[in-house]
């Protein structure tokens, strides 16, 4: 017998995929107008009298004032660290130090939405990367730390480790609660205290995270935060009373502050600047390597020292790996960080964006060929679209400098020696990736490309228990993992490596 269909009008394709605003509620923070330096446990003004502002950079909006410290306010939270450390924190029994950490590691886990909102109101990155990956991994890194805090004598058998005292720590904007919890949670561990000096662009959450500290009734002074610009991280390098410095940050003010140390006796870690190679054989999943190659230089707008800047794609799936790319690139979209939509947010500061744009003249200057999908930038704010450059020499400074922004320069390579050999033509040494399905490749690449984190098959994936540090100008010194507390202990008898 037939059956008789009856036919559905077909729905229309969609050609245009407009998504609604998705914003996350601003409301969930509430912001002073003024933040004082968080020194002895309390907010307190400075000393210096001088404040600055600090705005959105995505609207260019202020946000707060928030003070400039100056020589006479890092000496009062050095007293104050060595107070507290002299005073009961390096006494404290170490299963005592855990339970702050714990405390702290789960006040952010609480408190993660306001902090995730205010990290994108200050430093422009998306919500999507703050409430996903800044703020979680900040609390896995106190979780992490709070674990080894009672256990250090099984960490460094038979070593006798010892804490140091004070420890004054600089950190940059890129990801600010991030780097904190990467400072702060090791050297609390390891039965230190420390001044902190957050990034000048973007203080507001190492301040927030300072009401955690109160909050988690951290005892006075353990944990002190000086604001300021880079004069305020020069007296802290130069403060006679403080052990040890762990910097992240340019080579250039890296090298600065190991001149200034050397003879000191002070320990030092560096971690500096990267321009890392992402490098796709042609077996890889190359729809898996797009994503790669996208996450490795897009995420948080490029503002990555470990960021895949220099793509090396082997010769024969070169068109087809550009073409893609291309296609992937238009589907990015760029806008308010609080925005859940979101894929690249605004760039860090006016300073930055001038670097980018500088450096990205003189690709096009070079004789590089660049492609920016068709997108909108508003207005008001820091942006930079997403950019790649082909036809790009090893000897261009898209090639050889660290841009820190959405730029992506694509070189080729024939075979794996070659591939290396380009990989390792720089003065860095911070992070490399390489995309292939063959195990025996990715540790022969491994063993030979200098740098300090080699991603298989995926990229800028962090972990607290992985120990990150580079090589050449990257830097020296290891954070995370057990290595991480090593730059915050003395041993009995020996001299650990980064002192
Ligand atoms: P900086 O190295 O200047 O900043 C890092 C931190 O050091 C900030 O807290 C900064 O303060 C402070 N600082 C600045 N000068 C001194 C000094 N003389 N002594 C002690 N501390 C100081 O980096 P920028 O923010 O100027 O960025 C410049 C370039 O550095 C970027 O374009 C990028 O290429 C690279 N960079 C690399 C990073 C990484 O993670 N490897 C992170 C940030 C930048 P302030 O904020 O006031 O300047």
């Amino acid at each position: 017998m037939a059956v008789e269909r009856t036919q559905k009008p077909l729905t229309p394709a969609l050609t245009e995929w407009e998504y609604a605003p998705a914003p996350e509620a601003r409301e969930l923070v509430s912001l002073q107008e003024r933040y004082g330096l968080f020194i002895g446990g309390e907010l307190v003004e400075p000393r210096s009298r001088e404040w600055f502002p600090t705005i959105s950079p995505s609207t260019e909006e202020l946000l707060a004032e928030v003070a400039q410290a100056g020589p006479e306010d890092v000496d009062s939270a050095v007293t104050a660290a060595r107070t507290a450390y002299e005073n009961g924190w390096s006494a404290l029994a170490a299963p005592e130090r855990a339970k702050y950490l714990f405390r702290i590691a789960r006040i952010i886990q609480e408190r993660s939405r306001e902090l995730a909102v205010l990290e994108s109101l200050n430093g422009g990155k998306p919500i999507r990367e703050s409430r996903d990956v800044d703020v979680p991994l900040a609390a896995a890194h106190f979780f992490y730390y709070a674990g080894w805090a009672d256990k250090l004598e099984y960490a460094f058998p038979n070593r006798r480790p010892k804490s140091l005292g004070v420890a004054g720590q600089i950190i940059p904007w890129n990801f600010p609660l991030l780097m904190l919890a990467w400072k702060i949670a090791p050297a609390l561990a390891a039965g230190n205290t420390v001044v902190l000096k957050p990034a000048e662009t973007t203080p507001l959450t190492a301040l927030l995270f300072a009401d955690v500290c109160r909050q988690a009734d951290l005892p006075p002074g353990v944990v002190n935060i000086v604001t300021g610009d880079g004069r305020t991280g020069a007296a802290l390098v130069q403060h006679e009373d403080v052990e040890k410095i762990a910097f992240t940050g340019s080579t250039e003010v890296g090298k600065a502050i190991q001149r200034e140390l050397a003879g000191t006796g002070k320990k030092l870690t560096l971690e500096l600047g990267g321009k890392a190679a992402n490098i796709v054989f042609d077996d890889a999943a190359l729809d898996g390597a797009i994503e790669g190659i996208v996450n490795g230089i897009y995420f948080n707008q490029g503002h990555v020292c470990c960021a895949g800047s220099r793509l090396l794609v082997q010769e024969s799936i070169y068109e087809a790996t550009v073409a893609k790319l291309k296609r992937r690139l238009e589907t990015l979209r760029l806008g308010d960080p609080l925005d859940k939509n979101t894929d690249v947010g605004a760039i860090n500061s006016k300073l930055q964006l001038d670097k980018i744009t500088e450096l990205v003249e003189s690709g096009k200057d070079e004789g590089a060929e660049i492609y920016q999908p068709p997108c909108r930038l508003p207005e008001k704010g820091y942006w930079f679209a997403p950019t790649v450059f082909t036809n790009v020499a090893q000897s261009y400074r898209i090639a050889q400098e660290e841009i820190f922004g959405p730029v992506l320069s694509v070189m080729t390579f024939r075979t794996p020696e070659e591939a290396v050999e380009k990989a390792n033509n720089t003065p860095y040494g911070l992070s490399a990736g390489v995309w292939t399905e063959k195990g025996s490749r990715i540790l022969w690449m491994a063993e030979r490309l200098k740098a300090g984190v080699v991603w298989a098959n995926t990229f800028n994936r962090f972990d607290p228990a992985s120990p990150f540090g580079g090589y050449k100008e990257s830097g020296f010194g290891r954070e995370g993992g057990r290595h991480g507390l090593e730059p915050y202990l003395s041993f009995e008898g020996s001299e650990s490596w980064g002192g």
